[in-house]
């Protein structure tokens, strides 16, 4: 109760309303003060005696605080209100205002006579205060004298209203109390669940950890089986510890947001891996579609936009059985530094009742146990969801149909740090792509990158179309670069065998997931989920396997005893900087993550890496980070950055992080030449004519 002031209690202006009406009831002066007698309101219907004499000069002002305290006092023993001669010879009277025992302030009235004036005694008050006899005398005179019955009742009047402000004044300061303690008991909750799952974590991450060891070890299936249910089990009890430590933080208003400059499509690559994993075997397809003009490098939270891109496209994946998930990534423009960031996330799943969508962003919500039994989960994500973007300054919302889907929307405004576009679709021939796909959502997801890469497209329905397309088109010359898009079944089953007839139209196949196919020649093939980066990669994969056969006869050296590790998640990347160094006839070995760098790193000796700079879980910086602390032998090892990153002071930054050199994407063999040639050791360059 210490330190609790009148005015943080009762509101200024309650008192001076209270008071004023007093003083227009009664005709007689009245104030506020706080506990030690020092005004808090404006004075009411105050005497020029008081106000323009004896409280202008300066002992007359301190005096009359201490009567208004003491005055007060009096009052609080006797339990009555007391009328008492201050220090001028005028009657006054003061109530205490009590919070429990303490008084936090004092209600004053009074400034009148009771009788006349003696000239004698107020010559000496004149003195005492410092003030000229007569001039005293004359204004005194002025002050009304009124019977003392009316002073009486007007100070028990001022001591009932004094009380009543002593009750509102407890009513207030219980519910700031209360207020208080339940603010105590959330925090204690929030830090509770915060440490609790921080425990819970640790203990998780090694069970999880120890079962992917166990995992490569030679077991016979039935083990096996049993592990990876406890891995499965591990990740999703890990996912809700995840999610309650998220939520108490937001609650306890911990979270912090921390604004960096990241790059949008380092975002989507990583869902990407992610969300295809989740999907396991599912038999639904994925899209994912970026507005080609998009900046490139923007600011923000980059972290927490992922992690509710994943929670609601997780969702998606989960509560759809059939059809697609499609991500839409698009913005609007705000002003010449800041864009509207816009995500859509529609599903064909299983959709939310009307009367429930109001409540789905509420904490621990989840629609009817039926539907959600089979999906593990604690009903967080969403309002964690709402709660960061929320935070973010931006919002989100949903719209669904019972038995047909849902769309989820969230957008988020976002500084621009740098005006070029995520993809660089500058076509300089005219480009025509031809399509045979059979799924209808594939198709029609084709038609739409296509229309954004600027290539005409035509849908077929079979290969035989294609050929009669070309016989009639090979007598005429055509400035159009053709392109074939298809999928693996279809490619397999009719195309591949011409392929070799068709040499100057690129066949681009869309395989599975997890397969592996590596691309020769004009057969690119480019792992789903079909999205705009899928179809960008496909296109300058080409165009680099081209590039490369055109620039091959500049190679000027050759380094057969020279060992290289290329590190990239990207196959296709992978495959294209293989075939560009393919020339060099070096000792080539791949690592599609950074982990299998590491591992591979153990025992083996490499005189250049190549490293990815955006890979999933841990990325080329990471990695490098890693090999530098963990293998003190490899420390002089060049480790040379392949970036997409290439905008002024990467190199600084790439430097920096341990990295001895980089190479800007799409990679050009000069430049990797040029780099070969400085960092391989010069007696296993082998100079050719
Ligand atoms: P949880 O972590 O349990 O999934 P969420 O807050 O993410 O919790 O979701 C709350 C509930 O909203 C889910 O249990 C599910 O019933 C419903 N829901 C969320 N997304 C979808 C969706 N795309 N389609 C249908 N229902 C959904």
């Amino acid at each position: 109760m210490n330190n609790i002031y009148l005015t943080d209690l009762i509101d200024i202006s309650l008192l001076q309303r209270l008071q004023d009406s007093f003083s227009a009831a009664t005709g007689l002066a009245a104030q506020t003060t706080d506990a030690d007698g020092k005004p808090v309101t404006q004075r009411s219907n105050f005497t020029e005696f008081c106000s323009k004499l004896v409280r202008n000069s300066e002992p007359g002002h301190v005096r009359c605080e201490e009567c208004a305290k003491k005055g007060a006092e009096c009052t609080l023993k006797s339990g009555k209100s007391e009328a008492y001669r201050c220090h001028t010879g005028l009657t006054d009277f003061s109530a205490p205002i009590m919070l429990q025992n303490q008084m936090i302030g004092c209600f004053v009235g009074g400034q009148a006579l009771t009788e006349e004036p003696i000239r004698k005694k107020c010559d000496k008050y004149a003195m005492e205060l410092g003030i000229d006899k007569d001039v005293y005398w004359n204004a005194i005179t002025e002050v009304p004298v009124i019977d003392k019955e009316r002073i009486e009742s007007a100070a028990m009047f001022l001591f009932e209203s004094a009380s009543v402000l002593s009750d509102i004044a407890y009513g207030k300061y219980r519910a700031l109390e209360s207020a208080r303690e339940m603010e105590n008991v959330s925090n204690m909750k929030s830090e509770f669940l915060a440490n609790i799952s921080h425990e819970i974590r640790t203990p998780m991450n090694a069970i999880i950890g120890m079962t992917e060891v166990a995992l490569r070890e030679e077991m016979p299936p039935a083990v096996k089986d049993y592990i990876l249910q406890i891995k499965n089990a591990g990740n999703s009890l890990l996912s809700i510890v995840n999610d309650i430590l998220d939520f108490s933080k937001i609650e306890s208003g911990t979270i912090s947001i921390i604004p960096e400059k990241y790059e949008l499509m380092s975002i989507v690559h990583d869902a990407t891996n992610i969300l295809m994993n989740s999907r396991g075997e599912k038999d639904i397809d994925l899209f994912i579609s970026l507005n080609p003009t998009l900046p490139r490098y923007l600011k923000g939270d980059s972290l927490r936009i992922k992690q509710v891109l994943l929670n609601i496209a997780n969702n998606a994946l989960k509560f759809t059985s059939e059809g697609y998930v499609r991500i839409d990534i698009d913005y609007e423009t705000v002003d010449e530094n800041h864009l509207n960031l816009i995500f859509t996330i529609k599903d064909t799943g299983i959709g939310i009742p009307d009367n429930q969508l109001e409540d789905i962003f509420e904490s621990f919500h989840q629609l009817d146990s039926r539907r959600s039994r089979a999906n593990e989960g604690a009903g967080l994500g969403l309002a964690i969801c709402k709660k960061l973007i929320e935070t973010m300054g931006g919002n989100i919302s949903v719209s669904s149909k019972c038995g047909e889907g849902s769309i989820f929307r969230f957008e988020l405004i976002q500084e621009i740090m740098n005006h070029s576009e995520s993809f660089n679709i500058e076509n300089k021939k005219k480009l025509h792509g031809f399509a045979l796909i059979s799924n209808n959502n594939e198709l029609t997801f084709m038609e739409k990158e296509a229309k954004k890469h600027s290539i005409r497209f035509t849908s077929l329905d079979c290969f035989d179309d294609f050929k009669k397309y070309a016989a009639e088109e090979g007598s005429q010359t055509t400035d159009e670069k053709i392109y074939f898009f298809t999928d693996e079944s279809t490619f397999d089953s009719v195309i591949n065998d011409n392929t070799k007839f068709f040499k100057d139209v690129v066949f681009i196949v869309f395989t599975d997931y997890k397969s592996f196919r590596p691309s020769t020649g004009n057969i690119i093939f480019v792992k789903k989920p079909l999205s705009t980066i899928a179809i960008d990669i496909a296109l300058s994969a080409h165009e680099a396997e081209t590039n490369n056969s055109k620039k091959s006869e500049k190679i000027v050296f050759t380094a057969p005893e020279a060992r290289i590790l290329v590190v990239d998640d990207s196959l296709v990347n992978l495959k294209v900087v293989s075939s560009l160094l393919k020339p060099l006839k070096m000792q080539l070995e791949t690592a599609n993550s950074g982990f299998k760098a590491l591992e591979m790193l153990k025992n083996n000796y490499y005189d250049l890496v190549f490293m990815d700079h955006m890979m999933p879980e841990m990325d080329g910086i990471e990695t490098t980070k890693q090999i530098r602390r963990q293998y003190p032998e490899h420390s002089s090892m060049p480790i040379v950055a392949l970036t997409a990153n290439a905008v002024g002071g990467a190199r600084e930054m790439f430097l920096a992080e341990g990295m001895s050199d980089f190479v800007a994407k799409p990679i050009e063999i000069t430049k990797i030449l040029s780099v070969l040639e400085n960092w391989l050791p010069s007696e296993k360059i082998i100079r050719t004519e």
